[in-house]
């Protein structure tokens, strides 16, 4: 049974394995490597995932959702079709579908994933994503941090050689900036900071809100199904400006109607505050293992959202240095998850590579102090290399104490009220005046997020221990209750006919009189000639389609011409197929 690597995006996710002493990338059924982190309901309650799930997000806005990445481990739901579903379930469709993807590629059982998560996630997140996993019926042993996954990627298309490598990870929803040494057979994370709130989703509403403005149109007041338009159309100006210097977003008809001109430098102005934020986790990151700048030897761009060449510009001031970005920033890490996975395969490849993980956030417990607020107080500091174990002593506040409490917390919060809580160990002390009582406290923290704390009384010697774990474990009834619930909601099995399908929906719903009438001569065609067709002729009629979709689609969303071959519809059958 194979073992594979995931790379569970915002926006996108992707699969790989190893195979044939290589990582591998597996391709969706529409031939794409990425899938689109989207579900969706369907009027039946059947889920539509990928592709399919992404086009209903304009057409269907109620019944589908993306980002919710952006929500694992915060106990919020997402309503769709008016029904609720946790972030976690969500994730876990994504996960099916992968899971069915690699299986279908290598031809076997695929019972295990090593899957990527932030840096920056806490332990409720990266809890969140190992349930995930279980929902969709694959065992998760090992998270692996984003930046560790591409560091180990870049090191494989380096043979080896030793740098350090700053890698600058801007994906739809975060933002995760780390310090990796790479040398002959080991990868360790020197420092991470990051922004679990910026990604390129935000670019998309300040360009929005922009398009908003100049037009009177009130953003905050929009229905769902406006605002996911406009938000889908801001994109696209967005992806368009990553092509040429300057673009224009029209909309000629409608609530919406209204135009945008933007270049390079406009976006910048319209982004400034985003930049702003981008800046910090860098300087940071570079400041926690005491480097600047000179010391790094590559710069590796990870997410999509390092397409937009502001970003890249803004990296070269910031770094004072070319940006030179070998690597697809989409795929990377997919590539070092499935080496991960590789190395639990204890493939010969790769056997030997050892990776040293950090740990992303400061650990503490906190102390009473006079203004009322526990203050925080870190026994594990942030960016310490991992597996690590430290010990700090606390003392009695009050006279015949009779308890210690020992509060776990995660964050960079001075007031513990703003970190995270884990839980709490209480343990008895002997009664005595004020200060002379004590306590040793001992976090342990190790590279799968399991952390013990031992609490040693030091006039008795009596000790306490607790293990606070983010294995995401669901005991085994609560698997069974959902999995159960879960399998009587269909999953869609074709992606790709249901993808083309919901796009020309969008775009009927997109274009007016005519346009309408040709797309729906087309689509009829299209499902004629797919009715009896084998297998590889269904493909090729969907990567037909599908080309002159995205042709359509630039031109509804006012950045292009009607692609050519659009006024004529071809007779049924007789499409020169490439
Ligand atoms: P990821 O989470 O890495 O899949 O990144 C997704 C983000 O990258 C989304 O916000 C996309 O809008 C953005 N993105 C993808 N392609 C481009 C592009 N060509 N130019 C600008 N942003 C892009």
């Amino acid at each position: 049974m194979a073992i594979a690597g995931i790379d569970l995006g915002t926006s996108n996710s992707l699969v790989s394995v190893w195979h044939g002493g290589k990582v591998e990338l597996v391709p969706g059924e529409t031939g794409s490597f990425l899938t689109p982190s989207a579900v969706s309901i369907d009027e039946d309650g059947g889920i539509l995932t990928g592709q399919a799930a992404r086009e209903r997000l304009v057409t269907a806005p109620e019944r589908s959702a993306t980002g919710f990445k952006r929500l694992m481990g915060t106990g919020r739901t997402c309503i769709l079709g008016g029904r609720p579903f946790a972030p976690e379930e969500l994730s876990s469709f994504i996960l099916r579908r992968l899971r069915q993807d690699a299986e279908a590629y290598l031809g076997e059982e695929v019972a295990e994933a090593v899957i990527s998560v932030p840096a920056y996630f806490n332990d409720r997140q990266r809890a969140a994503t190992k349930k995930a996993g279980i929902m969709s019926g694959l065992r998760v042993e090992r998270l692996v941090n984003e930046p560790s996954a591409a560091a180990l990627a870049c090191r494989m298309v380096n043979h080896g050689g030793s740098f350090t490598a700053l890698v600058f990870d801007l994906g739809g929803g975060t933002l995760d900036v780390s310090v990796v040494d790479c040398s002959e057979n080991d990868i360790s994370v020197l420092a991470v900071a990051g922004d679990n709130r910026l990604g390129g989703t935000d670019f998309d509403q300040c360009i929005a809100r922009a398009y908003c403005q100049k037009n009177n149109i009130a953003f905050d007041s929009l229905p769902p199904d406006l605002r996911a338009d406009i938000m889908f159309r801001a994109e696209g100006l967005k992806k368009e400006l990553s092509l040429r210097d300057s673009a224009s977003l029209t909309i000629s008809e409608g609530p919406l109607a209204g135009s945008l001109e933007a270049d390079q430098q406009r976006l910048v102005d319209l982004c400034a505050p985003l930049f702003q934020r981008m800046g910090q986790p860098v300087r940071r990151a570079l400041a926690d293992c005491r480097m600047n700048a000179g010391d790094i030897g590559h710069v590796v761009l990870v997410g999509g959202s390092c397409r937009m060449p502001v970003v890249r510009q803004f990296l070269s001031q910031l770094l004072r240095r070319e940006i030179d970005a070998p690597f697809s920033p989409d795929t990377i890490v997919g590539l070092g998850a499935g080496m991960c996975a590789g190395m639990r395969e204890r493939r010969d490849e790769v056997r030997d590579i050892v990776m040293t993980d950090l740990c992303p956030f400061s650990l503490g417990t906190g102390v009473s102090h006079e203004g009322g607020d526990l203050l925080f107080s870190p026994i594990i500091e942030r960016n310490t290399s991992l597996p690590s174990s430290q010990t700090k002593r606390y003392y009695t506040t009050v006279d015949d104490q009779r308890t210690v409490a020992v509060e776990v917390y995660q964050g960079e919060e001075m007031l513990c009220k703003d970190d995270l809580c884990l839980g709490v160990l209480k343990v008895p002390v002997p009664p005595a005046p004020a200060g002379t009582e004590s306590v040793d406290v001992c976090f342990t923290y190790d590279i799968n997020g399991i952390l013990a704390v031992d609490v040693t009384v030091t006039s008795t010697g009596e000790r306490f221990s607790r293990v606070f774990s983010d294995s995401g474990n669901l005991t085994e009834q609560e698997v069974g209750a959902r999995l159960e619930e879960l399998a009587s909601m269909r999953m869609h099995e074709s992606d790709a006919l249901r993808a083309v399908r919901e796009k020309v929906r969008r775009l009927y719903a997109q274009c007016l009189g005519k346009d309408r009438e040709t797309l729906s001569r087309h689509m009829e065609r299209f499902e004629k000639n797919c009715e009896n067709a084998g297998l590889s002729q269904k493909k090729r009629e969907i990567q037909r389609m599908e080309a002159l979709l995205a042709g359509m689609d630039r031109y509804v969303s006012g950045y292009g011409r009607l692609p050519s071959d659009f006024e004529e519809v071809p007779e049924d059958g007789s499409t020169p197929l490439q």
